[in-house]
């Protein structure tokens, strides 16, 4: 199938480019970008052309900033296009409704994507804590914001959701392998004076069992980057590392066999892509950006030092 590329910007290039030249389910027919562009592959700066030109396109994915990324696929899909949507699916759950209900009207395929559920230990960590009943889970997301969203402007602007950028990368695993639902309860943010969005961020949430679930996100850290999730169960603890990427318990390395065998967060999402549109799909589930949006709704902002890039 051939699929369009729009927002070539730092994801884009570091690994949806990559994940589908290395797939033999996809070619890449063109990308959309004012600025950006991939060598040898036909360039648009017009989306509008673009769908106009290119009827061989049926399929759009999108790496744009989450703000205006929903007009965007409005048009892909009133032109009969499949969406493929970079995490957060949308700058509101209303967007994203809307985007569900258009698809379904259309008969095509929507996906939201949550790259980080595809890590490695995911789908392990889903499997152990099945059976198990779980006393704490914590969600630790510490990153350098310089090192890894460098003069990114839109993450600090509305919609563009700050620190909940990766936090929610967190919340899209908490969501994949806890096997009953949670819900907000607490946050407080910190949100730096210049800026519109938090640079850090402690919440606590509802677990219907009584387990103490919390997570605390910040972009402030400096060194060691840390992305961790470590759930006490009444059979031992369970540690994911490195954003999913490797797993222990009781502080040992645990091997479980996994059946996915093709390996890589990004190669995965676009297998299940090409899934999706062969069964006519649909796959947008919500929760990770519901617990985002509550932490906004609910959580107390506190003022916190300006930031400059
Ligand atoms: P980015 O480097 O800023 O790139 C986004 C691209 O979108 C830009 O290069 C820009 O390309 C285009 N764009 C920006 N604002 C636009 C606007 N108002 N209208 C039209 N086009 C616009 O951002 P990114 O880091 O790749 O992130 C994009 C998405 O991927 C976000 O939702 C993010 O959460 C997600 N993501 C990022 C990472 C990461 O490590 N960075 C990891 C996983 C997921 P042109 O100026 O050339 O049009």
């Amino acid at each position: 199938m051939k699929i369009a590329l729009v927002g070539i910007g730092k994801i884009a290039v570091d690994q949806h480019v990559h994940a589908i030249f290395g797939s033999d389910q996809w070619s890449l027919g063109a990308t959309v970008s004012r600025q950006g562009a991939i060598e040898n592959i036909k360039s648009y700066k017009d989306f509008d052309l673009l769908l106009a030109e290119r009827s061989d396109i049926r399929v759009i994915s999108f790496c744009l900033p989450p703000v205006p990324r929903f007009d965007y696929a409005v048009k892909a899909l009133k032109s009969g296009r499949h969406v493929m949507l970079e995490k957060p699916p949308g700058a509101t759950l209303s967007e994203c409704h809307a985007l569900i209900a258009l698809a379904q009207k259309l008969r095509l395929s929507l996906y939201a994507t949550w790259h980080s559920r595809e890590a490695d230990k995911v789908t392990v960590a889903k499997k152990w804590l099945v059976d198990k009943r779980l006393e704490s889970l914590k969600v630790t997301w510490k990153e350098d914001v310089r090192r890894w969203h460098p003069n990114q402007n839109w993450i600090w602007e509305p919609g563009g959701m700050g620190v909940f950028d990766p936090g929610i990368n967190a919340l899209s695993i908490v969501t994949e392998i806890l096997p009953v639902n949670i819900h907000l309860s607490d946050a407080v943010l910190l949100v730096p004076e210049n800026r519109q969005t938090p640079i850090a961020a402690d919440l606590k949430f509802y677990h219907p069992d009584g387990a103490a679930v919390t997570a605390t996100f910040d972009w402030r850290q400096k060194g060691e980057q840390i992305w961790t999730i470590e759930a006490v169960t009444d059979q031992g603890t369970l540690m994911l590392l490195d954003g999913g990427a490797r797993i222990m318990v009781d502080g040992h390395k645990y091997v479980l066999e996994d059946d996915n065998l093709l390996s890589g967060e990004y190669p995965r999402l676009y297998a299940k892509m090409a899934a999706l549109v062969a069964a006519g799909g649909i796959d947008m589930d919500m929760r990770p950006m519901v617990h985002v949006s509550d932490a906004l709704s609910l959580g107390r902002r506190q003022s916190v030092a300006p930031f400059f890039d």
